[in-house]
């Protein structure tokens, strides 16, 4: 029951991490800080219905009894329910003995459950699905052109028009592993939505959120400023832009730089690392080989090269102004003389050429001049003072 006395919902997080992966997006996941995990799992956020995680990595379930709430769901027992995917999906038409994924076993044969079996079952009982990674959104690394397993993304599965019982899309939130605090964002979005107190989760033809996958790496990115003046990096260790040296962020969705890895640090090429467009559908064959330079940049780094020795020679005449305080702060007869207040009228004159009234009251002594002539001290500047 809830503190209204009305009757709480409990939405189950059941997670399968047994497609094609390494893990990396569920390890990611307990670094997440804005909402961490046990921010959700504690029901300490607004909006929140009581959230049950079956998530392999923390759960105090193993064996059967964890396996048994995936049956459960399976058989309808279980509802509401978020299910998370991570890892790519493999094409198990492809061979004729074994399997290339399991998740528990089937108690009538005791054979493994294949990922594909279980989405099967599953999907169409869940009220929202989440692809967690890009393994699991587009395929990543095991969908490279020649795999042997037709390893694929969960929209490519169920289809791209694919929807819950719920009328939600796939929510896709890639990342190779998936940046923590999307993850954990997106999951406690959909978690208030499926409460009934968000509006539809806005995605992009994708199927990424749009507030989290909307600008590119180059918009967020640290060293945008050196890409701008045309300074650009030839190995690494340099603060300079990394685009010769296989930076991609210029044509890739992704809020890493902007937003840090953990707790706001880190953030690939903020701190040194290129952009090699892991959170695209077309990582990683269309940005291989890595660490080389991307072909339109080689059109776009002359522009800018060219650009910025302009932009950086007006810069530095500029800089050479400014960064200097103005005139009047200096010690000198004037400002001291402004600074000591009333002296005889005419003694200053003495001392400089500049009379004390004219230096007290500079804008009475333009009385006279033209209109819209500079005033007060700034005025000074054009002076021998
Ligand atoms: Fe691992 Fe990357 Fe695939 Fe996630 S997307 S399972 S981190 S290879
Ligand atoms: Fe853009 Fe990459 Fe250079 Fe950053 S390092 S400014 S993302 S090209
Ligand atoms: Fe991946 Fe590039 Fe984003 Fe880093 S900045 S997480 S390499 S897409």
């Amino acid at each position: 029951m809830g503190t209204n006395g009305e009757k709480e919902t409990v939405v189950h997080v059941l997670w399968i991490n047994a497609g094609l992966s390494c893990d990396g997006d569920s390890v990611s996941l307990t670094a997440a800080k804005n909402p961490s995990v046990e921010d959700i799992a504690m029901g300490i956020l607004p909006g929140l219905p009581k959230v049950v995680f079956h998530w392999p990595l923390i759960d105090y379930d193993t064996g059967a009894d964890f396996i048994e709430w995936f049956w459960k769901a399976a058989r309808g027992e279980v509802d509401p329910f978020v299910l998370v995917v991570e890892g790519s999906i493999a094409n198990e038409a492809l061979h004729d003995e074994g399997y290339w994924t399991g998740f528990g076993n089937d108690p009538a044969t005791g054979q493994p459950v294949t990922l594909s079996a279980w989405l099967d079952m599953l999907c169409p009982r869940a009220t929202a699905v989440i692809a967690a990674g890009t393994c699991a959104t587009y395929g990543g690394i095991h969908a490279m052109s020649n795999n042997p397993t037709g390893a694929m993304g969960l929209a490519d599965y169920l289809g791209w028009n694919w929807r819950s019982k719920a009328g939600l899309p796939i929510v896709n939130v890639p990342g190779c592993p998936v940046q923590p605090d999307n993850l954990s964002e997106t999951i406690m979005y959909l978690l208030t939505q499926v409460n009934g107190k968000a509006p539809m989760i806005p995605l992009d033809n994708e199927l990424r959120p749009t507030w989290l996958f909307g600008k590119t790496v180059h918009e967020g990115c640290d060293r945008a400023g050196y890409y701008e003046q045309g300074s650009f990096a030839k190995e690494y260790g340099s603060p300079q832009c990394l685009v010769k040296i296989g930076c991609w962020g210029p044509v890739v969705k992704c809020n890493v730089p902007k937003r840090g890895w953990m707790d706001g640090i880190g953030g690939c090429p903020n701190v040194g690392g290129i952009c090699m467009a892991c959170t695209m559908p077309g990582f990683p064959d269309k940005f291989m080989p890595f660490m080389d330079e991307p072909p339109g940049a080689k059109v776009s780094t002359k522009v800018m090269t060219v650009y910025g020795a302009i932009v950086r020679s007006l810069r530095s005449v500029t800089l050479g102004t400014v960064d200097r305080e103005p005139k009047w702060r200096r010690r000198s007869a004037t400002n001291e003389a402004m600074r000591a207040g009333p002296m005889p009228r005419g003694a200053l004159s003495a001392v400089h050429p500049v009379g004390y009234h004219e230096a007290r009251h500079p804008q009475s002594s333009n009385e006279g001049q033209a209109s819209g002539q500079a005033s007060g001290p700034a005025s000074n500047q054009g002076r021998s003072v």
